[in-house]
């Protein structure tokens, strides 16, 4: 860089190339997008917290084997020898097979999923790369800015799988 000094070596660096290790905000985001897609749907409050909880807790199983590479597709993405076209067939089969244990955690796992393949950095099952060698899954859900088109899809979607679920399992 001319000047000779890279201003985002100053302070926390480049905000864009961030991602949230921790996944802090990215796992407050899954759980607002949840509660409010259930707003209005007749589901009692409960069951809507329920499902949010077990949401957000899905990164967080087992010490964090759900973020082993084998489950990438379980959050949108794919392990560097799948297609896309692979993980989202798994993708596909573990949403629906969630929605269809009919209870309180299956949806949220489900919901989790699908929220995950709704951010922007996760589009279209895009590969992990290296970061999943680390065991840090690139949760960007939350990081690429929550209030735009990625949230706006994730409520949609949310929304579907909602009603995916009272079709098959009624309501709660
Ligand atoms: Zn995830």
């Amino acid at each position: 860089m001319r000047g000779g000094i890279n201003p985002y070596l100053y302070g926390e660096g480049n905000p864009l190339s961030r991602n949230d290790p921790l996944g802090l905000l990215s796992f407050f985001v899954h759980g607002q997008v949840t509660l409010q897609a259930f707003e209005g749907t007749g589901f009692s409050e409960r069951f809507a917290w329920e499902v949010a909880r077990a949401n957000i807790q899905f990164d967080f199983i087992g010490g964090g084997a759900t973020q082993e590479i084998d489950m990438a597709y379980s959050h949108g993405m794919r392990p560097p020898n799948e297609s896309p076209a692979q993980a989202k067939a798994k993708w596909e089969s573990f949403v629906n097979y969630q929605i269809g244990l009919c209870n309180a955690q299956g949806l949220g796992w489900a919901i989790h999923g699908l929220q995950d393949a709704a951010a922007a950095g996760h589009q279209d099952f895009q590969e992990y790369g290296g970061i999943l060698r680390w065991r840090m899954i690139p949760h960007m859900f939350g990081d690429v800015f929550p209030s735009s088109t990625a949230r706006v899809e994730a409520l949609a979607t949310t929304r579907k799988a909602i009603e995916q679920f009272r079709e098959k399992c009624g309501c709660r």
